[in-house]
């Protein structure tokens, strides 16, 4: 074994401690506030209220499509996935989809807005037919029209693609075409339960080149089980070599309900997964890497090519507070400050639209701090914020409310702040989201993004 890997042995992370060592079952990710676990299905009528109410004048719009299919479950994934759905269940549920959309689109807080972005997220939107692809983008299209959007992304898995499909998805208006490697060895493909191995990356790659989309994207992961530094230095060069427009790269996590983390928590097994010295290691050295290719940081995730102009419309719209309207088995949207949720299971999405329901689970109606915390952690992960955007937005100074949480983490050498810019260390930067729950109100402290 490596002597960067552990054995870890489940034990619950707490929120606020930013010197995680081991690669625990249960850190996360944050992609929202307030966390998960605390939207319920009581403040349901409150959504309804929004989603029947008029938009806030300023308020931009996106949608986001959930395609929740995928050749095989990746032993590391926590969202809801299918493998074993065929043609016509595929169809059926594109076919609730594009009426999701339909009813969002009649409703007062949506009717008549353009669309800032549409994004295919999975799941694998890449796992779906040409054919299926097309009709689901016509039917949407007349219910929504996108082609004034900024930004339409499409998450890819390398195997699923062919010629012909990639051409359907450069013609539906793809702009952002968003390629999940992960990782160039095929054996920690095959170890962490990728569907793809690196042969079809390089297949596919031709095809996308000629296609000219406006932006190829490449995700990769640090800290796949059984990664060393041999073989991460070889998928760093890998992907410089492809030459992306956009890297975006996250380290491995221990979600509950992955397969990892369950065999960990049942202690059938021993997963080795770098500790987080190593990951950020690993993360810091790409960044290096990429850096010295030409691309610069556009987040703590994500380093654009500096020679062209590069957004990521999607994520700067959600951290700014966007509306979205989320569709699809689980999705969550976020409609005049209320969080929503759709239901995550199959029978009972088909029958709330069989209904003519929309499929809602649970919501969650944010009061004002908790929008301006929400906007200011997520803006965090770009590395720096301007305290006059949200003078501007909430009226309200962020080194008064947020600076007691701004002065400890500049003494443990996190964060560094002036009255134009709070701004992260380097050290800070590399572990922006177990920073983050530090400036959660402490109701939330110990909430689950589940
Ligand atoms: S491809 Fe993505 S969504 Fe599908 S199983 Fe793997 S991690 Fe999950």
């Amino acid at each position: 074994m490596n002597d960067n890997l552990k054995i870890i042995h489940a034990e619950p992370a707490t929120a606020a401690k930013h010197d995680w060592k081991e690669t625990e079952v249960g850190s996360v990710f944050v992609s929202n506030y307030p966390p998960y676990s605390f939207w319920k299905p009581d403040y349901l009528p409150k959504a309804f209220e929004a989603l029947n109410a008029k938009p806030r004048p300023e308020a931009t719009l996106g949608l986001y499509l959930h395609i929740p299919f995928c050749r095989k479950r990746c032993k590391f994934c926590y969202f809801r996935v299918y493998t074993d759905k065929n043609s016509s269940e595929i169809q059926a549920y594109l076919d609730a989809l594009a009426k999701e959309v339909q009813l969002y689109s009649a409703l007062p807080s949506i009717k008549g807005r353009r669309l800032k972005f549409v994004y295919f997220g999975g799941g694998t939107p890449s796992y779906i037919s040409a054919k299926h692809l097309q009709q689901f983008a016509k039917k949407l299209k007349a219910t929504i029209p996108w082609d004034g959007a900024e930004e339409i992304t499409f998450e890819c898995e390398p195997g699923t693609l062919s010629e012909p499909k990639l051409e359907v998805i450069r013609k539906i208006g793809v702009t952002r075409l968003s390629l999940g490697i992960e990782n160039f060895n095929d054996a920690i493909l095959e170890e962490n339960g990728r569907a793809h191995l690196s042969e079809e990356i390089y297949r596919t790659l031709p095809w996308i080149k000629a296609l000219q989309f406006d932006q190829l994207n490449i995700d990769l992961i640090a800290g796949m089980v059984g990664e060393t530094w041999e073989t991460w230095r070889e998928t760093v060069q890998k992907t410089i070599d492809i030459d992306p427009d956009s890297v975006t790269i996250y380290q491995m996590e221990l979600p509950y309900n992955t397969v990892y983390s369950k065999s960990l928590l049942d202690g059938q097994a021993e997963v080795p997964v770098a500790n987080w010295d190593t990951k950020r290691a690993w993360h810091e050295y790409a960044f290096e890497q990429l850096a010295a290719a030409g691309y610069e940081i556009s987040s703590a995730y994500t380093m654009v090519k500096k020679n062209k102009k590069c957004q990521f419309v999607y994520r700067d719209a959600v951290w700014h507070g966007s509306d979205m309207i989320g569709t699809g088995v689980a999705s969550f949207g976020h409609i005049s400050g209320t969080h929503i949720q759709n239901v995550a299971g199959w029978n009972e999405y088909f029958d709330a639209l069989n209904a003519g329901k929309l499929p809602l689970s649970r919501a969650f109606p944010t009061t004002a701090k908790e929008r301006l915390t929400r906007e200011m952690i997520l803006q965090l992960k770009m590395g720096k914020i301007n305290p006059a955007y949200f003078a501007r937005k909430y009226d309200a100074d962020i080194l008064k409310v947020f600076g007691p949480h701004y002065e400890m983490l500049r003494h443990e050498g996190m964060l560094d702040f002036t009255r134009d810019e709070v701004r992260l260390t380097p050290q800070g930067f590399l572990r922006v989201d177990q920073l983050l729950p530090t400036f959660y109100d402490q109701k939330y402290r110990n909430g689950r993004y589940t």
